[in-house]
């Protein structure tokens, strides 16, 4: 009798299992600056956005970043508004400029739940933002994008988000409140940390920066780490000071976690093609390295 009756979940559990899954679009992978030129042509030139796809949703509807590779998310939505959240890690420049350029979005039907990390200051989100984004920086308020748009405040802890189960964790990066991410659908799982400067609380057992808790945890046994490659190891000296980490603490990190594989991701500006080749080739096989590209799509 017990096992007639467990026969039903088993079969639902599995076709669960084997049925969902996610679609991630690396739309932009840059940092600091856009980066145009034909020497940036193959890795891409937008700076920080991805966004995920349920595979039983024809379009994205969790967008990590506004950067400016947001733009071409509209592309994603097949002609349709965009329904769902958009997810910053934090406020810098190239993390939200593409907010009011995405198409997509500022649209009368768009319903749009933006999420900011709390920057404990006691200042509405919204107008946390308009202080970048308003006159006379910008000719627009946040309030002024068509649609139905609201502006929350984001927080360390675990919640659903777009059918999502979304870790929040914050990390050390430099001038304002940045977070980490682990999204899951259940199934699988992707960690994105593009702003990340492990050396503020010390050089680590290889100089790289530590290994702290709250990065482990983000990227324990995930089966995808996005993390910032914005320096190379013996670019840390010099420029160590502009928060960001190297390719080489992202990459064993992912080795300390249990990361099925790494995504180097967050590029210097002036790192052409060519470098970034180079970069690849600093690695062996284990765990799985990957440079982030504007034409990166990956299955989960
Ligand atoms: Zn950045
Ligand atoms: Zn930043």
């Amino acid at each position: 009798m017990r096992r007639s009756n467990n026969w039903p979940l088993i079969i639902v559990e599995k076709i669960r299992t084997w049925a969902d899954h996610v679609r991630v679009h690396f739309l932009g992978v840059r940092g600091s600056t856009p980066a145009p030129g034909i020497d940036f042509l193959r890795y891409g030139g937008h700076t920080s956005c991805v966004a995920l796809v349920h595979d039983d949703d024809d379009a994205p509807s969790l967008i990590l970043d506004a950067g400016t590779g947001i733009r071409r998310c509209t592309a994603l939505l097949g002609g349709e508004a965009f329904h769902g959240t958009i997810l910053l890690s934090h406020l810098h420049w190239d993390h939200l400029h593409g907010l009011p350029f995405f198409s997509g979005a500022d649209r009368e039907d768009a319903r749009v739940e933006l999420l900011i990390p709390d920057q404990q200051n006691d200042v509405a989100p919204e107008a946390t933002l308009a202080r970048g984004m308003s006159p006379p920086h910008f000719p627009i308020s946040p309030q002024e994008l068509r649609g139905t748009w609201t502006f929350s405040n984001a927080e360390p802890g675990t919640s659903m988000i777009e059918r999502f189960e979304v870790t929040v964790l914050e990390v050390p990066h430099k001038g304002g409140r940045t977070f980490g991410y682990r999204v899951s659908d259940g199934h699988s799982s992707l960690t994105y940390m593009p702003d990340h400067c492990p050396t503020v609380l010390g050089p680590g057992p290889d100089g790289w920066g530590e290994y702290h808790r709250d990065a482990l945890e983000l990227a324990r046994t995930t089966d995808v780490l996005v993390h910032d490659a914005f320096l190379v190891a013996e670019e840390l000296a010099a420029e160590g000071f502009f928060g960001h980490a190297a390719a080489e603490y992202a990459v064993e990190l992912a080795r300390r976690s249990g990361a099925g594989r790494c995504v180097l991701f967050h590029h210097k500006p002036d790192r052409t093609d060519d470098a970034l080749d180079a970069m690849l080739a600093r690695f062996g096989e284990t765990p799985r390295v990957t440079i982030a590209t504007e034409s990166l799509v990956l299955q989960l």
